[in-house]
């Protein structure tokens, strides 16, 4: 059972939030001020963290600064008072999952919940991709074939990694770009390219079964066997 924090001054609204928590099968903790909450947020073995912005003592934004800076990636959804476009994005900014504005349905903070905490189950539970022969630890971040270990560099093995975490789904260059680069490179999606032709020279090259696919017009896909 997923244990929530809710971080908020206004005991009506966590009331109302811990009851509505419960009765959806969560397990419920309460911090009325920032400072409290942040302390819980470090401690506890919480799974989502359900914060105010307009908290006495500390606020919202930093606790969730505070949170980040430790280097939880804890999911935090946002309560913001009133509908301000400049507490979201700073939210978002400073690491938030998500917001939502006050008042609001619980349906949709349900739905929000649920996204959020189930980004963070599949992170925790892959700790190894499998295609055929190739095998990958994301633990020890190493990669065979058989009982061939393959050397990738950083960007290939995080590009082959997308690729697998999206095993039969077609990727686009674009995608590519965006999640594998992030930031780093701005240029043409030609790059992509390259680093495909370098895998699949180590891979497969060097191998029976060709593993990663180009999709015509579209990008690339690695498939099952
Ligand atoms: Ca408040």
């Amino acid at each position: 059972m997923d244990k929530i924090l809710i971080i908020e001054d206004e005991r009506r609204i966590a009331r109302f939030l811990e009851l509505e928590l419960r009765h959806q099968g969560y397990e419920v903790m309460i911090a009325y001020d920032g400072k409290t909450g942040l302390e819980m947020a470090l401690e506890e073995d919480v799974a989502l963290v359900i914060l105010d912005l307009m908290l006495p003592g500390m606020d919202g934004m930093e606790v969730c600064r505070q949170v980040r800076k430790s280097g939880s990636k804890l999911p935090i959804i946002m309560l913001t008072a009133k509908d301000d476009v400049m507490d979201k994005v700073r939210g978002l900014d400073i690491g938030a999952d998500d917001y939502m504005t006050k008042p609001f349905a619980i349906e949709e903070l349900f739905a929000r919940m649920r996204v959020a905490l189930k980004r963070t189950h599949e992170k925790e539970e892959v700790s190894e991709l499998t295609t055929g022969k190739l095998h990958m630890d994301l633990l020890s971040r190493t990669v065979r074939y058989g009982e061939t270990e393959i050397t990738l560099t950083k960007k290939e093995y995080e590009l082959l990694e997308y690729l697998m975490l999206h095993k039969n789904v077609a990727i686009t260059r674009q995608e590519l770009i965006h999640q594998v680069w992030k930031y780093e490179y701005l240029g043409d999606t030609n790059v992509v390219d390259v680093y495909i032709r370098y895998l699949r020279h180590k891979i497969d090259d060097q191998f029976e079964v060709p593993v990663i696919h180009t999709i015509r017009g579209v990008g690339y896909m690695i498939k099952d066997e």
